[in-house]
């Protein structure tokens, strides 16, 4: 994103805030995001809302097209979406009009949010948001519908992907120059594994981009991975905190107070594995493998190639499970060009990954992990690391115990904590 537009756009004390789907699932919801923005305005700040759609609507219409069609139709599934954040968006601004405070609603190409073209998974590329800054100069608290963007290319309304309203919020920060995204949820903040799966997870009272990049890509679906890119880059601290109640979350910022070795534990039980088996031991072959992948728009993620047996090799990785149907066709149109011997299917796969920046300089961390997983039985399919990660692809049945059994085995949890305290 360009940041002349930040520029522009400078004030001094603009709150963005996030509010996700369970934070606007009713009208009583509704009506709490209202009084919550409503205040804020109240002790000096200009505020922006970005919202997501009410609950699970966008699964709802997800299924509606799913119902009525089996094809794609990637333009109109965007035009189809969008209408979810349009409502809420709607109905937020009602909400603190009624509070005796001006409001605008505005959607994604409304408020200049400026995409990729493409549809599903666009990417923001720049904010023009003259509309938003009028109406904080006018003294209204403006609403922005989140997940939502304009491709100038082909002048059609595209989606971010999902999770995708905590990139337009912070992204949003980011050309205003607030002084902090909001992201308000349904969890308390961000915690050491996932609360849902893990019940003695700690919250954590900060996280730095770094770590929680990493978190978020490993699957800790509190916060959209790029939009702590965005938080990084343009270093916006991000609040992540729950629409329920006034207390504190986490935050997610350059520096932590506390240095740790490990910061938690994230688990992705999204993604499938594919393994063309008797691939023929040759240069070359892994690029007509992987080329054809990449232009089918197919993001891999962990790739691991067997020891070459009698000049033929396996080779597995993993993709999204949303894109295993195509990955499998393209996958088994390369191996009969390449004489593979063929191509399998799993989609009972699942991620648990190790984060913490304190890693890079302890040694024992990785052979920690694996022995943990061992202890609770859990067999590892694939192993992939960066300078502060460890990725473990386990069985989908396991990824509970080994969620559970390596954030006990590292000592990340409350209990633990307070017994090496006390
Ligand atoms: P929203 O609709 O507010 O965007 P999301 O469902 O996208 O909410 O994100 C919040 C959820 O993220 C939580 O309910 C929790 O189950 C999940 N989650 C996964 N990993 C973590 C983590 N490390 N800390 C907190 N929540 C997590
Ligand atoms: N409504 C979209 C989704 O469910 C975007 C978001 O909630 O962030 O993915
Ligand atoms: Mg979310």
């Amino acid at each position: 994103m360009p940041r002349e537009y930040a520029c522009t756009l400078a004030r001094m004390s603009i709150v963005v805030q996030k509010y996700g789907g369970t934070s606007v699932a009713d009208a009583d919801r509704i009506k709490a995001v209202a009084a919550r923005a409503v205040a804020t305005q109240k002790v000096g700040k200009d505020v922006v809302v970005v919202v997501s759609a009410m609950g699970k609507s966008t699964d709802e219409l997800i299924t509606l097209a799913s119902e009525v069609t089996d094809n794609s139709h990637p333009r109109e599934m965007d035009m189809l979406l969008t209408a979810g954040e349009r409502i809420s968006m709607a109905l937020v601004a009602m909400a603190i009009e009624d509070h005796g405070v001006g409001s605008m609603s505005l959607t994604g190409s409304q408020a200049g949010i400026l995409t990729t073209v493409e549809h599903g998974h666009a990417e923001i590329i720049g904010i023009r948001g003259d509309r938003v800054r009028e109406g904080l100069n006018e003294g209204k608290i403006v609403i922005v519908a989140g997940f939502q963007g304009f491709s100038p290319e082909t002048r059609d309304v595209t989606t971010l992907g999902r999770g995708g309203s905590d990139a337009t919020a912070v992204a949003l920060a980011a050309t205003l120059d607030a002084e902090v995204c909001e992201i308000y949820t349904d969890v308390d903040g961000v915690f050491t594994a996932d609360p849902r799966v893990v019940p003695g997870a700690r919250k954590l009272e900060d996280v730095s981009f770094e770590e929680m990049l990493e978190m978020a890509a490993a699957g800790a679906g509190v916060l959209m991975a790029r939009s702590v890119e965005f938080g990084r880059r343009y270093n916006i601290p991000i609040h992540v905190r729950s629409s329920f109640h006034g207390g504190p979350g986490t935050w997610v910022k350059e520096e932590t107070m506390e240095e740790a070795i490990i910061r938690g534990v994230a688990h992705d039980a999204s993604e499938a594995k594919v393994t063309v088996h008797g691939v023929p031991d040759q240069p070359g072959l892994a690029a007509q493998l992987f080329d054809p992948l990449a232009q089918a728009g197919i993001s891999v993620d962990m790739i691991v190639q067997n020891v070459s047996l009698q000049g033929v090799t396996d080779i597995s990785f993993t993709v999204p499970r949303s894109d295993l149907d195509m990955a499998q066709k393209v996958s088994e149109s390369t191996a009969a060009e390449i004489g593979a011997a063929g191509v399998d299917v799993d989609h009972n796969i699942a991620k648990v990954s190790l984060v913490g920046a304190g890693m890079k300089d302890e040694l024992g961390i990785a052979a920690k992990m694996f022995r943990i997983l061992a202890e609770h039985g859990v067999n590892i399919e694939m192993i992939s690391t960066s300078p502060i990660r460890i990725s473990c692809v386990v069985r989908g049945d396991d990824v509970g115990a080994a969620v559970r059994g390596v954030h006990d085995g590292f000592s990340l949890g409350d209990d633990q904590e307070s017994a090496e305290n006390g």
